[in-house]
């Protein structure tokens, strides 16, 4: 059972009320669009199965409408707010929660492992569930996944093109490198589209809920995960070519490279005229096998 409150920060009017109270200029720079609807943000929390056994990791904290849903709907929050001004408002605004603590960090600086074990007082299952700055998407999921944190499940807005990258399957426009790195580690779906009218400023662009949910073993097994990232980034990296192109692009043109490449797309089985986005993750992972142990 999800508790909403009347008083809730996360209405038109309430949110209108506190940026005139602070008169408070929000920035588009700090990907600054604030959410205004309670039903965006329960079905947040459901889709984050939250409950009281479990702490939550919360990024841009804003005048605290998602924390103070996250606050209500798990035992501990930890908040980062890169924004200095909006210390004082949260405070005031959460002051009848005592399971929130706001650090006024940039995530992408922040020493993780070291601050959530500081602050949580229990050890319990962890989640990220955020309304991300859309600025820094990518760079804050790539910190999240790479982090030693064992984080259950990520549940993130942000921007639905990245959300439609990200959950991609392959032979789709969207498929790209981004949908193999994160779906290696964790299982990504894109749960809902949310529209522009629901923040204060509304964004330039369209919205969507993202769940990741971190998986017991990466997606496919892989001898050398650097490699593997390496052949990834390579064979996406100019989308109309071909794989073949692709790979004598990053790895070499010479007759010897080239020999070796052909050698191990035909072990691979597969044909070097394909396209990157016709692969599978399991065929880039046999490739990548073949290319390490060759
Ligand atoms: N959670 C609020 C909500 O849903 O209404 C605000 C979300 S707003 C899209 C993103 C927030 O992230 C802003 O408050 C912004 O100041 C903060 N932010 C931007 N860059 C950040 C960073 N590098 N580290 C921490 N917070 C950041």
């Amino acid at each position: 059972m999800i508790e909403r409150d009347l008083r809730d920060i996360a209405s038109l009017s309430r949110t209108r009320e506190i940026i005139k109270k602070h008169n408070l200029q929000l920035k588009k720079s700090l990907g600054q669009n604030f959410l205004t609807d309670a039903n965006i943000l329960q079905k947040i929390v459901e889709v984050a199965k939250l409950d009281q056994a479990t702490n939550v990791l919360e990024i841009g904290s804003g005048i605290g409408a998602l924390t103070e849903y996250l606050a209500r709907n798990s035992c501990q929050v930890l908040a980062f707010e890169i924004d200095q001004r909006m210390l004082a408002i949260l405070a005031e605004n959460l002051t009848s929660y005592s399971n929130v603590a706001v650090i006024n960090q940039d995530i992408l600086k922040a020493d993780l492992t070291k601050i959530v074990s500081e602050v949580f007082s229990e050890r319990l299952p962890l989640k990220v569930v955020a309304n991300l700055p859309y600025y820094i998407t990518t760079p804050i999921l790539m910190h999240l996944i790479e982090s030693r944190l064992e984080i259950e499940q990520i549940v993130v807005m942000i921007q639905k093109e990245v959300a439609e990258r990200i959950s991609a399957k392959p032979g789709s426009k969207a498929y790209g490198s981004l949908s193999i790195v994160i779906q290696y580690f964790m299982e990504a779906e894109l749960v809902f589209i949310v529209p522009k009218t629901v923040f204060i400023p509304q964004p330039n662009v369209a919205s969507a809920v993202l769940s990741l949910i971190r998986r017991k073993t990466p997606l496919v097994s892989v001898i050398n995960e650097e490699a593997f990232f390496r052949l990834i980034k390579a064979a996406f990296a100019l989308r109309r070519k071909t794989l073949w192109n692709n790979l004598l692009h990053a790895y070499g043109k010479d007759q010897a490279v080239k020999d070796k490449l052909l050698k191990i797309l035909t072990s691979a089985a597969i044909d070097p005229k394909r396209r990157a986005e016709t692969l599978t993750i399991q065929e880039f992972a046999a490739l990548s096998n073949a290319m390490v142990a060759d």
